[in-house]
């Protein structure tokens, strides 16, 4: 069997929705064994297990809040047990609480870090953790272990109104590359993908209004909303032997949105 052959296991947080149900799926598409995280939507937990199967993948649901130390735990215990060992970790959920900064709250902003930032760094550490402990890269042919943090355009472009969010991102910018200085030598894979505007449910407001979309697309060079497919596909490239030779980098998967002057 080939590297490429080899059936992946991988954790999607957030994975009920939008990119996170994208990138599921995509990896349903290879057959892989996908953990589907979701943290309150369990209906649309199911529905991307559903899709997951129907892709030709495996898969089982599980609830944590990703924010909460004894919640990771036990989804990557959970993990272990169902499936032995885990590939690809995908840090992906995350929110928005927005603000003008007079008026952020503490509440505000702490749900923002606590979900984007700590809760990224939790999951990664337990897949560090896991990683380390079954000494993969004795595995010929393949990584030891595989992050991808999902960032956003606002890890390098600041966002009035939203302070607590691009915080968060830019936390997530050194997080990925602090650690993936420390791991590569245990031959761990670390990197990001930093989405610019995808049609999810986070910003359905903006895509839905026929005003606010023209809007939005005066900001992206290539003149198209993302889909969550688009992230899906880079996240599979990203955590394949293709991409062997990468670690701390962020890909920019923005329509060239990042080409603007902030
Ligand atoms: P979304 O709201 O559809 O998905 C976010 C997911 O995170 C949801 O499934 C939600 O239930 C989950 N989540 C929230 N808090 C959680 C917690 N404490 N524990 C576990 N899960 C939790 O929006 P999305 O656009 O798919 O967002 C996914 C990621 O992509 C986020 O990190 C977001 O910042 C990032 N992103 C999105 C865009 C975009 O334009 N949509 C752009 C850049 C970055």
């Amino acid at each position: 069997m080939t590297a490429q052959e080899i059936t992946q296991t991988v954790l999607v947080t957030g994975a009920s929705s939008g990119i996170g149900q994208g990138i599921a799926t995509a990896f349903g598409r290879k057959k892989a064994n996908v953990v589907v995280n979701y943290y309150s939507d369990e209906e649309g937990a199911n529905h991307t297990l559903d899709m997951i199967r129907e892709a030709g993948g495996h898969g089982f649901v599980c609830k944590a809040d990703v924010s909460k130390e004894d919640d990771v735990i036990s989804m990557f215990a959970q993990t272990i047990n169902e499936f032995g060992s885990l590939d690809v970790l995908i840090n992906n959920a995350g929110i928005q609480k927005d603000s003008s900064f007079s008026s952020m709250t503490i509440e505000q902003w702490n749900k923002v870090i606590s979900t984007n930032l700590t809760g990224h760094f939790l999951c990664a550490r337990e897949a560090i953790k896991h990683f380390e402990a079954t000494q993969r890269s004795k595995r010929e042919g393949n990584a030891a272990g595989n992050i991808i943090f999902i960032s956003s355009v606002h890890d390098i472009i600041p966002w009035a109104g939203h302070a607590n969010y691009a915080s968060s991102k830019g936390g997530i910018l050194m997080l990925m590359k602090s650690l993936a200085l420390e791991v590569a030598p245990k031959k761990i894979r670390v990197n990001s993908i930093s989405p610019g505007a995808i049609a999810t449910d986070i910003n359905d407001e903006v895509w839905k209004d026929e005003e606010k979309k023209k809007e939005l697309l005066k900001l992206i060079p290539y003149r198209r909303i993302g889909q969550p497919d688009d992230i899906g596909k880079v996240a599979i490239w990203l955590a394949s032997a293709e991409s062997d030779y990468i670690t701390g980098t962020t890909i920019y998967v923005d329509g060239g949105m990042t080409l603007y002057p902030g």
